[in-house]
């Protein structure tokens, strides 16, 4: 990996914060973007813009392709059977609150949906306010202190009432890499279907549905250097196909008449009005950029950057990493003694460090370890030993400031 060419790819990351150069290192935020992924989408504005769909025109024809093939991409980078499985949206949340929503007759009065202890608000508060609605019940998989779920727990959980099982990929906070294969063997085996929030997974693991054998699957573009604005729910055809639609007006339907209306078949049934051209075009540039890059080869460099960092903080008077799992993602949570994770950001930032700094959307999780929050550093491809090093410094610094 040609660490130098990526960081020229990348130019908002060669610009000084307060003085100092940036370190960016809030990528389980969002990511920077390349210049392929800004590139595309300008060449869009300017050559490619039209509505999609039914245009008779040259240009809508053209935009229309564009789209289309960026789904298709899309559906071979993660490797979905079919490119109609890839529905566009907004993103993870938009994802996830559009499955709680068409599954929403499925659900009954007794019914359980179970969620685990490390979950994103976007893969909780939907979840439960299903829940409330249909008098159904939410159920929560435990975290232990190091991070990870306990699989045995999950198997006595998986009674007959239980109508899905809706887990984090990868944890945004503790960078866990749950076993998501094995979980969804374990629930596929007591006939229960399984939704991945795969907002941090997309960017830190390889993602094949298929093998996963994964029932639904939401991600952001904007986690795995792509636009913000879009993202995708991949869903089996045939869940898709039997599941009612999501939002009603226009793309979305067949034939209308004051009467009745027939519903589009897959996937427009599921994107009511005009979609994001280019934030999909920008989405497919980011993947393909991912992909000439070498999958690989990033996911090793950021293990480096993780171990490298997590080494060298622990060596800190008072440090408190949080999250222990043995497999984890480039995203390293921690505290240092008493002090406020928020006094500490703020001291960073002003050393040029940008890291995130709260409870990360995981009230809950903040609530079972007993602390208000974490400072959090979270690696892409572009970050740097060296930069690792000034983080480093930095935290140490800060403490020395504030203690
Ligand atoms: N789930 C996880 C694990 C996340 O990290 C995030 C983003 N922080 C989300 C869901 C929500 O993603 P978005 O805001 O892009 O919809």
């Amino acid at each position: 990996m040609d660490l130098q060419q990526i960081r020229k790819d990348f130019p908002i990351l060669n610009q000084q914060v307060n003085g100092k150069p940036l370190v960016y290192l809030d990528n389980a935020a969002t990511t920077q973007k390349p210049l392929a992924v800004i590139q595309r989408i300008s060449d869009y504005y300017l050559k490619e813009n039209s509505n999609v769909h039914r245009g008779v025109h040259h240009l809508s024809q053209v935009a229309t392709e564009a789209y289309e093939n960026a789904r298709g991409y899309i559906a071979k980078y993660i490797h979905a059977e079919e490119s109609n499985e890839i529905i566009f949206t907004r993103g993870t949340t938009e994802s996830i609150n559009l499955l709680a929503n068409v599954l929403s007759p499925w659900i009954q009065a007794g019914d359980e949906i179970i969620i685990s202890g490390m979950e994103h608000h976007s893969n909780l508060v939907p979840w439960q306010q299903l829940c409330e609605r249909n008098k159904a019940r939410l159920k929560v998989l435990p975290v232990d202190l190091d991070g990870t779920l306990d699989l045995n727990f999950l198997e006595k959980m998986l009674t007959p009432q239980v109508k899905l099982l809706a887990i984090a990929h990868i944890s945004n906070v503790l960078g866990t890499v749950n076993p998501v294969k094995e979980i969804v063997r374990i629930a596929h085996n007591k006939g229960v279907p399984v939704l991945l929030d795969g907002a941090q997974g997309i960017a830190h693991a390889k993602v094949d549905v298929q093998d996963l054998g994964v029932d639904f699957y939401a991600f952001s573009g904007h986690k795995i250097y792509a636009p913000m604005g879009i993202g995708v729910l991949y869903g089996r055809f045939t869940w898709l196909r039997r599941l009612p639609p999501y939002q009603f007006g226009g793309e979305m339907i067949d034939q209308v008449s004051f009467e009745k209306t027939t519903f589009n078949e897959l996937p427009y049934k599921y994107e009511a009005g005009t979609p994001n051209v280019a934030g999909a075009l920008g989405l497919e540039a980011a993947l393909h950029y991912v992909q000439k890059t070498g999958v690989d080869d990033i996911f090793n460099h950021e293990d480096k950057l993780l171990k490298y960092a997590t080494e060298k903080l622990e060596n800190i008077d008072g440090m408190r990493i949080i999250g222990h799992a043995k497999e984890k993602a480039a995203v390293l949570s921690f505290l240092v003694n008493g002090l406020h994770p928020f006094d500490l950001g703020t001291l960073l930032d002003q050393m040029g460090i940008a890291v995130r700094t709260g409870h990360h959307c995981a009230q809950p999780l903040m609530d079972f370890y007993g602390i208000p929050g974490t400072v959090r550093a979270s690696f892409a491809m572009y970050n740097t030993l060296e930069e690792v090093d000034i983080f480093v410094d930095a935290v140490k610094k800060a403490v020395g400031m504030l203690q």
